[in-house]
C-alpha cells in the first residue's frame, strides 16, 4: 500500500490545505531555529509554481483545546515571509495566496480527531497535503480525520522522510548497522526489541551500554545503570541471537570521578572500575571497533549519543563515530539516517549534520517508527490512496 504525492494531482489553481509542523522553538520572542520553516520551503515553492492557493495548518505548543494568546501563531507569518521571501497572511480573513491559520489545537476537535472539526477544515480547500511527519504518530483531525474527507497526498518533506526511513529499515541494503545510545534503556526497550529483529549489527553506547555490561557481570561503579532491567537486557540479547543480529558493546570506556565538563578522566577496560568512578563516553578501542563495522556497512540508522556529548571532551566518542558515518556517506558507501531526541543536536555538535543522507527532525514520530509502529498519519494517507485508486 502506498500513498499519493504532489505529482499525482493536477494542482493548477487548486486550494491546498497544507498540514505543516510549525511548532518552532521560540526563545525571548524569537524563532531560535528555523529548520522546520526551511524544510517546508520546497513544498511551498512547488505549490506556488502550480498557481495554488495554500492554507497552512499547524499546531503550536499545548494549549489543550483552549484559545490561549500565549500559544497564538500570529507572530509567525512575518517570519515565514522573511524566510521564504513570499508574502504569508494570517487567519481565515487573509487575502494572501499563502495563509497560515491560527493554532489548530485551540479547537478541542483537533486532538480529539473530531469529524465535524475535520469537515470544517476540509471545507476550506480542494486537496489535503500532509508535510508534517513529526505529528504522524498522532491521530488528530488535521492528520487523519481530514484524509477521509478529501483527496490527500504527502508533501515533498513527508515524501522524502518516508523514503529515507523505508530505505533505512524496511527495504535496506545490507549489512545494516543500528547505532543506539543515550541515557536509559527503559525508554528505548521497544526500539531495541524491534531493531534486533531487523538489523545485522546493533551498536550500543551511552548510559544504556552500562546496563548491558552490568547484565554480563561487568562492574559499572557509579555509572548510570538500570540494574532492574537485567531481565529485559537478557531477553533482547536472546532475541538478537535468534535473529542473527550481533550486539556490539563498548570494549573500553572513559571514566570520571566528577560529572562535569573537562573533568579529569581515564580510559579503562571492562573488567575493573573504582566505586567512585562513572563512565561518560566510549573509549578509543570501541571507536576503532565500531569504525571497522561501519567500513563494511551499507546502511546505518542512528539514535542517541555514545556519551555525554553536552560536556567536552566527552563528545569525542559520538563525534568520531558520527564523522566516520558522515565520511562513508559522502563517499557514497552507505545510506545514513539519524533522528530522535537529542540525536540531532549531538550530530550538529559533531559538525557533520549536512553529511548524513537524511536527518529526521521528528522526535516522537521517528522513535515510534523505529519501534516498528504504524503511524496513524501515514496509514491515513495510504488508506485514502487505496480508496481513490
Ligand atoms: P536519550 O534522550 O535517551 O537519547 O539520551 C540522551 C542523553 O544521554 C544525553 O543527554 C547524554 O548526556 C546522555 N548520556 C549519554 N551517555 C551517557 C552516560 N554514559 N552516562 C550518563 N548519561 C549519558
Amino acid at each position: 500500500m502506498t500513498f499519493k504525492t504532489l505529482r499525482d494531482f493536477d494542482l493548477n489553481e487548486k486550494t491546498i490545505l497544507l498540514r505543516a509542523d510549525l511548532n518552532v522553538p521560540v526563545q525571548d520572542g524569537k524563532v531560535s531555529d528555523t529548520t522546520r520553516i526551511d524544510r517546508l520551503k520546497p513544498t511551498i515553492d512547488y505549490l506556488t509554481t502550480q498557481n495554488c492557493k495554500v492554507i497552512i495548518l499547524s499546531h503550536f505548543g499545548r494549549p489543550k483545546g483552549q484559545v490561549n494568546p500565549e500559544y497564538s501563531l500570529k507572530f509567525l507569518p512575518a517570519v515565514l515571509t522573511e524566510q521564504w521571501s513570499i508574502n504569508v497572511g494570517f487567519g481565515s480573513d487573509s487575502q494572501e495566496n499563502i495563509t497560515l491559520l491560527e493554532n489548530l489545537r485551540f479547537n478541542p476537535g483537533e486532538e480529539a480527531n473530531n469529524i465535524a472539526y475535520a469537515q470544517e477544515l476540509a471545507s476550506l480547500g480542494d486537496i489535503f497535503v500532509n508535510d508534517a511527519f513529526s505529528t504522524a504518530h498522532r491521530a488528530h483531525a488535521s492528520t487523519t480525520g481530514i484524509t477521509t474527507l478529501m483527496p490527500s497526498a504527502a508533501g515533498l518533506l513527508m515524501e522524502a522522510e518516508l523514503k529515507a526511513l523505508t530505505n533505512a529499515l524496511e527495504v535496506p541494503q545490507k549489512p545494516v548497522v543500528a547505532i543506539v545510545g543515550g541515557a536509559k534503556i527503559s525508554t528505548k526497550l521497544s526500539v531495541l526489541n524491534n531493531l534486533v529483529q531487523k538489523v545485522d549489527y546493533l551498536v550500543l553506547g551511552g548510559g544504556m551500554a552500562n546496563t548491558f555490561l552490568f547484565a554480563m557481570g561487568k562492574p559499572v561503579g557509579k555509572s548510570l545503570c538500570e540494574k532492574d532491567m537485567v531481565d529485559e537486557v537478557k531477553s533482547i540479547a536472546a532475541k538478537a541471537k535468534a535473529a542473527n543480529c550481533e550486539i556490539i558493546l563498548p570494549t573500553d570506556r572513559v571514566a570520571v570521578r566528577e560529572f562535569k565538563e573537562n573533568a579529569p578522566h581515564e580510559i579503562i577496560g571492562l573488567d575493573h572500575i573504582e566505586d567512585d568512578q562513572e563512565t561518560i563516553d566510549i573509549g578509543p578501542q570501541s571507536i576503532k571497533d565500531i569504525s571497522a563495522i561501519l567500513d563494511d556497512a551499507k546502511t546505518v540508522l542512528w539514535n542517541g549519543p555514545m556519551g555525554v556529548f553536552e560536556m567536552k571532551p566527552f563528545d569525542n566518542g559520538t563525534n568520531k563515530v558520527a564523522q566516520k558515518v558522515a565520511a562513508l556517506t559522502k563517499k557514497g558507501k552507505l545510506l545514513s539516517v539519524a533522528g530522535g531526541g537529542d540525536t540531532v543536536s549531538a550530530l550538529d555538535n559533531a559538525g557533520i549534520i549536512d553529511d548524513f543522507s537524511y536527518i529526521s527532525t521528528a522526535g516522537g514520530a521517528f522513535l515510534e517508527w523505529i519501534e516498528g509502529k504504524d503511524l496513524p498519519g501515514v496509514v491515513a494517507l495510504k488508506e485514502q490512496a487505496s480508496k481513490a485508486a
